[in-house]
């Protein structure tokens, strides 16, 4: 059925045509998207009980529990409750179509361009990619290693200024750009990464020393945040000052593609990264990076099943986190 996919000559592409199939009506994706949250069966959210009425004849709530109570009445809920779909009135085929845009866009996806093919507001496209952002979330690490650690940079206005300002401008931490810690293990090819608000030892190295085992091999440049390591790990670095960028093992070329795959998708679809949302970016490209070679529709049915528990309402997205937040996109 499904044609193989680009590049991967071991898994399993979908194409646009299979998709139309897949999600031709309401009913087919409705039925799509709870058979991958609940592959045995519909359960109760609030309970979990699996003594649960289906194909309910009402606008949203499709579900009856048989074992809780809501109020005075048994609990109803829908595939979406409990979900990050909870309280979208969206269409379970926009969030289906929507989920397979985000998951096979290696760069993303905008909300712009989910907002002309889905037929949506921009508005809801942005909302919706924040929360498959979210659905990608999963905890990484720590890892066996041998691992690579590094840092990239976005945002800041570097690109206006003058060559000699440039140079000047590429120690860490520059004032106006945000940092993000990376980590990836050479065993798993499994990535972890988080926007740090401070390229200090606690929030770099703390970050790395989260994501690997006690006496594990790292391999980093020669940045001084990083002699926080020596005594917990195998570490070894690679003397970037010196323009020395590979020496046998010791390199951080793993971790740098996925920078390089970030940066791409900054600077090809997303345009700017805002300090208050720039985490759920580092999120995305994370997710896509350890989901990478798995088959089409197993990274969808990831997305469905990383929904589970978890809520981002419109007000939280939108309120006040401390860090300035940009135009959309
Ligand atoms: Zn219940």
């Amino acid at each position: 059925m499904a044609r193989k996919a680009p590049g991967k000559s071991h898994r399993k592409g979908l194409t646009f045509m299979e998709v139309a199939d897949m999600f031709r009506d309401e009913d087919t994706a409705r039925d799509w998207i709870a058979s991958q949250r609940w592959p045995d069966g519909p359960h109760c959210p609030k309970c979990g009980s699996v003594n649960v009425q289906s194909g309910i004849k009402h606008r949203t709530m499709t579900h009856r529990c048989r074992d809780c109570m809501t109020g005075k009445s048994k609990t109803m809920f829908s595939i979406k409750t409990g979900t990050v779909m909870e309280g979208s009135n969206l269409k379970y085929r926009a969030w289906a179509v929507g989920i397979y845009l985000f998951t096979t866009n290696i760069k993303g996806v905008s909300s712009m361009r989910l907002h002309r093919e889905l037929g949506i507001s921009q508005k809801a496209a942005w909302f919706m990619l924040h929360r498959l952002r979210l659905a990608m979330e999963a905890e990484t690490g720590p890892f066996a290693g041998p691992v690579e650690a590094d840092e990239t940079y976005v945002g800041g206005k570097r690109k206006n200024k003058s060559n000699a300002e440039r140079k000047a401008a590429t120690g860490r931490g520059a004032v106006d750009m945000e940092a993000v810690v990376g980590v990836k293990d050479r065993a798993t090819n499994k990535v972890a990464a988080r926007h740090v608000t401070r390229t200090d030892t606690p929030h770099v190295a703390g970050f790395v020393a989260e994501k690997t085992r006690i006496g594990a091999k790292a391999y980093t440049d020669d940045a001084a945040v990083y002699n926080a390591l020596d005594p917990w790990f195998d570490h070894e670095s690679v003397n970037h000052s010196a323009s020395e960028y590979v020496r046998g093992d010791a390199h951080t070329n793993g971790i740098e593609a996925l920078w390089s795959m970030f940066k791409r998708g900054q600077h090809g679809i997303y345009h700017k990264f805002s300090p208050k949302h720039l985490d759920r970016y580092v999120t995305e490209f994370a997710g896509r990076h350890n989901d990478r070679e798995a088959d089409t529709v197993d990274q969808m049915a990831g997305i469905v099943s990383g929904m589970q528990g978890k809520r981002l309402r419109y007000r939280e997205l939108i309120a006040d986190n401390g860090l300035s937040s940009g135009a959309r996109s």
